[in-house]
C-alpha cells in the first residue's frame, strides 16, 4: 500500500461540493489542544460567524461535531420528548428521515405529504396544525435536495407561531446558497451542514435555536437519551458564560476548515453568495434547456444550488456519470428515491457554482448525450449559457 491521492474532480453532486483551496490549507495547519486559549479564541469566532451566515443572534449557535445527519438528531433528541407530537412535512428524501427521528424519540410524527418535485402546501399544514392543536413543533426542510424543491421557510415559521408551535428547519443544502433568516423569520430550531453551499469540508453541523427553543430544552421532564449530542452537556463546552470543561475531544482541524469557510463567506457577504449562486443556476437551465432536458419543479420553488433535470428514457443514467467522471473528472448527482433512475441532480454549491463549471456541465453533458444519440446542439447550449452571463 502506499499513501492515498485522490483524483482531482469537479464536484457538481448533492454535496460534497468542491472545497475551496483556502480551506483545505486551513485543515493542514498545526493541531493544537481544543481546550487551548488560542483554540478557545477562534470557537468564538466560528460562534460569531455562524451568527452571521444564519442571521441570528441566538446565544446557542456552534457546530455539532459530526454531520448534518447529526445536527438534524441533535435537534429533535434535545426538543422532542417521549408522547410529543411533531408534524413533519414530507416532499423528498430528507422530510422522512425527520419522521424517522421523530418516532425513535417515542414521539408521534403527524406526516404532511406531498409529492416529490413539489413546494409544501401551506393550506395542507395549517389543516394539521388545526386538526392537532396540541402538536408542539412542525419540522420541514428548507432546502429539499432529493428534488431540488425550495420550501417557504417564513410562511411556515409564522404558521408554527400563529398555533404555538416550536418551528424546526433543516437548512443542510440551504445554508450560503439561498435566502435564510433565522431571526426574521422566527426559527426555533435549525442545523445545516458543511459540505453542501459553504463549500467546507464533511463532517460537521451548525446549529442554532432560539431563546423558546432552549427554555424548552431547559424544561425537559426526561433525560435526553443521547449522552453525545445532549446539548445541556456540549452547553459546557461550547457556551460562553460557563467555564469551558472537557465534553468531547472537538475535531479541532476540521473546526479551523469552518472558521476558514465562513470567513470566505463573510467577505463575499450573504447577498453577494446568494446573488451568485441564483445567475450561475440561470445559465446552467438556458444551457440544459437547449440540449433538451427538463427541470423536474416549477422555476418558483427551484433551488439554484440543487438542479434536478429529467432525460429521455432511451438514454443509459449510469453510464453518462460514468463517462462524465471518467472523461471529465466531472461528478454529478444520480436520482434519490422517487426519482432514482429518472432524474440527475447537478449540484451548483458554494464554490463549485462558477461559470466555468456551468459551462463544463453544459459541454461535457452535451457532449456525453450526444455520443448516446440524443440531437444536442451543443454548442447552441452552451452560447445560451453565455448569454446570461453577457445580459
Ligand atoms: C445532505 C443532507 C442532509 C444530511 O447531511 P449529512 O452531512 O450527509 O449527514 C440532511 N438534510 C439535507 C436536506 C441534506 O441535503
Amino acid at each position: 500500500m502506499k499513501s492515498f491521492h485522490p483524483p482531482v474532480r469537479t464536484l457538481m453532486g448533492p454535496g460534497p461540493s468542491d472545497v475551496n483551496p483556502r480551506i483545505l490549507e486551513a485543515l493542514s495547519r498545526p493541531t493544537i489542544g481544543h481546550l487551548d486559549p488560542a483554540f478557545i479564541e477562534m470557537m468564538d469566532e466560528i460562534k460569531q460567524l455562524l451568527q452571521y451566515a444564519f442571521k441570528t443572534e441566538n446565544e446557542l449557535t456552534m457546530p455539532v461535531s459530526a454531520p448534518g445527519s447529526a445536527g438534524m438528531e441533535t435537534v429533535f433528541v434535545n426538543l422532542i420528548e417521549r408522547g410529543d407530537k411533531v408534524i413533519i412535512c414530507q416532499n423528498g428524501v430528507f422530510g422522512g428521515r425527520m419522521k424517522e427521528n421523530v418516532e425513535r424519540c417515542g414521539a408521534q410524527a403527524i406526516v404532511v405529504e406531498d409529492p416529490w418535485g413539489s413546494t409544501i402546501d401551506i393550506d395542507k399544514v395549517e389543516r394539521a396544525l388545526t386538526e392537532n392543536p396540541d402538536a408542539k413543533a412542525i419540522a420541514f426542510v428548507h432546502a429539499e435536495t432529493s428534488t431540488g424543491t425550495r420550501s417557504d421557510v417564513e410562511v411556515l415559521c409564522g404558521l408554527a407561531a400563529k398555533y404555538d408551535c416550536l418551528s424546526i428547519v433543516d437548512a443542510v443544502t440551504s445554508l450560503g446558497g439561498i435566502e435564510l433568516e433565522v431571526d426574521a423569520w422566527g426559527i426555533d430550531a435549525i442545523y445545516s451542514g458543511t459540505q453542501k453551499c459553504l463549500s467546507c469540508v464533511p463532517g460537521l453541523s451548525p446549529v442554532s435555536f432560539s431563546e423558546r427553543a432552549v427554555r424548552s430544552i431547559r424544561e425537559r421532564e426526561s433525560k435526553v437519551q443521547s449522552w453525545f449530542l445532549d446539548l445541556n452537556l456540549v452547553m459546557g463546552y461550547w457556551g460562553s458564560d460557563a467555564k469551558r470543561s472537557y465534553h468531547h475531544t472537538a475535531p479541532v482541524n476540521s473546526l479551523y476548515a469552518l472558521h476558514e469557510s465562513l470567513l470566505i463567506l463573510q467577505e463575499e457577504g450573504l447577498q453577494n453568495a446568494w446573488d451568485r449562486h441564483a445567475l450561475n443556476h440561470e445559465a446552467l437551465v438556458a444551457g440544459l434547456e437547449a440540449l433538451g432536458l427538463k427541470f423536474v419543479v416549477d422555476k418558483e420553488y427551484r433551488l439554484p444550488q440543487l438542479n434536478a433535470v429529467s432525460f429521455p428514457a432511451s438514454i443509459d443514467d449510469a453510464a453518462v456519470r460514468t463517462a462524465l467522471l471518467n472523461d471529465y473528472n466531472l461528478e454529478i448527482g444520480s436520482g434519490l428515491g422517487a426519482l432514482a433512475g429518472s432524474v440527475w441532480r447537478i449540484g451548483l454549491m458554494g464554490f463549485a457554482s462558477n461559470k466555468s463549471n456551468v459551462l463544463l456541465c453544459i459541454s461535457a453533458l452535451g457532449n456525453v448525450l450526444a455520443a448516446q444519440g440524443l440531437q444536442a446542439d451543443v454548442s447552441k447550449a452552451v452560447a445560451a449559457a453565455l448569454t446570461v452571463y453577457a445580459a
